[in-house]
C-alpha cells in the first residue's frame, strides 16, 4: 500500500476548487483538490490560512477546514459570506476550476484522541467548523466518547449541517445536540435569546477531568459564555478555544 502524502507549507500554495455546495442562504462549501495520495497534515479542529491580493493589498484570514480530517485528494471549507467582508466575499466569488492560494495546517485548538470521555462544544454561526471537523472524527472512528453540542444561530435558516445534525442523532445515539436561536420560528421548542447558564448547565457535560468543551464563535458569544462556563465550575484548561 502506497505511504499517505501528508501536506503543511509555510509558503501558500494553489488549491484547485472542484465543487462548491450551498450549506444555507449565505454560507457555502468550497472544496478543494489536494495531489493524488494526499491528505492535509492536521488533527481535528487546525486550520489553514486563505491567502488573496484584493484591491492591491494582501490579506488573509484562518478558516479551519470542515471535512473530515485524514480524507484523501480533497478538503473543504465552510465559509460564510459577509456583506461586508474581504477574503470570504473573494472566496464566495471563486468558480469551480479557480485556484485559491492557502498555507497551513497549522495547530489550531484540535481534539486529540484519548483527550476526553465527554465533550462538549457551544458555537455560534461559522463557529461550527472545528466542530464538525471533530464530530465527524469521533464518530467515524467509533471513539467511546460522549458528545454534546450546543449550536446558536440567528434564525432557523442559518443552521449550518443541519441536516447531518438531525440524522447523526438518529443514528448514535452518543451525540445530543440542542439549538438556540435568536429569532425563532413559531413552534420552537429548543432554546431562544442568549446562550445562558442554564442551557449550558443542562446541555453541557458536567466539568470533571473527563471533560472538554470547545468553544468558537463571534467574540462576544465567546467572551459572555467563557465567563459562564468558569461560573459553572469549569477549569480554564477544560475549555478549548480556535
Ligand atoms: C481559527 C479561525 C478559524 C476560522 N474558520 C472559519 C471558517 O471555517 N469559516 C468561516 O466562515 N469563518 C471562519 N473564521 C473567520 C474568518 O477567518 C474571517 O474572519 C471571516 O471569513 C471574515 O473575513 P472577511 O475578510 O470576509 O471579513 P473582514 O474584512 O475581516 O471583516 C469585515 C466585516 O465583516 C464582519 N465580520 C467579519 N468576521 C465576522 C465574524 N466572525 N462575526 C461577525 N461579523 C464578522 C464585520 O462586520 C467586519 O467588520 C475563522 C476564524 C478563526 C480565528
Amino acid at each position: 500500500m502506497k505511504a499517505v502524502i501528508r501536506i503543511k507549507t509555510e509558503t501558500p500554495s494553489p488549491y484547485e476548487l472542484t465543487a462548491i455546495r450551498a450549506e444555507t442562504h449565505d454560507t457555502k462549501t468550497f472544496r478543494f483538490r489536494l495531489p493524488d495520495g494526499a491528505t492535509l497534515d492536521m488533527l481535528p479542529g487546525d486550520f489553514l490560512f486563505v491567502h488573496a491580493t484584493i484591491d492591491g493589498k494582501a490579506v488573509k484570514r484562518p478558516y479551519t477546514p470542515s471535512s473530515l480530517p485524514d480524507t484523501v485528494g480533497s478538503f473543504d471549507l465552510t465559509v460564510k459570506r459577509y456583506d461586508s467582508g474581504t477574503v470570504s466575499k473573494y472566496l464566495h466569488d471563486r468558480k469551480v476550476g479557480d485556484h485559491v492560494l492557502m498555507s497551513g495546517p497549522r495547530a489550531g485548538g484540535h481534539w486529540v484522541d484519548g483527550m476526553a470521555k465527554r465533550v462538549g462544544f457551544v458555537a455560534g454561526g461559522t463557529g461550527i467548523t472545528p466542530m464538525v471537523s471533530i464530530i465527524r472524527w469521533i464518530l467515524a472512528k467509533g471513539l467511546d466518547v460522549d458528545l454534546f453540542l450546543v449550536y446558536s444561530n440567528k434564525t432557523e435558516r442559518d443552521i449550518i449541517f443541519r441536516e447531518e445534525w438531525d440524522r447523526a442523532m438518529r443514528d448514535h445515539p452518543s451525540l445530543h445536540c440542542f439549538h438556540v436561536l435568536d429569532e425563532p420560528p413559531p413552534g420552537w421548542s429548543q432554546g431562544t435569546g442568549r446562550i445562558t447558564e442554564d442551557v449550558l448547565r443542562a446541555h453541557l457535560p458536567p466539568p470533571g477531568p473527563e471533560t472538554k468543551l470547545f468553544l468558537c464563535g463571534p467574540p462576544p458569544m465567546v467572551g459572555a459564555v467563557s465567563a459562564a462556563l468558569k461560573g459553572l465550575g469549569y477549569t480554564e484548561d477544560s475549555i478549548i478555544l480556535p
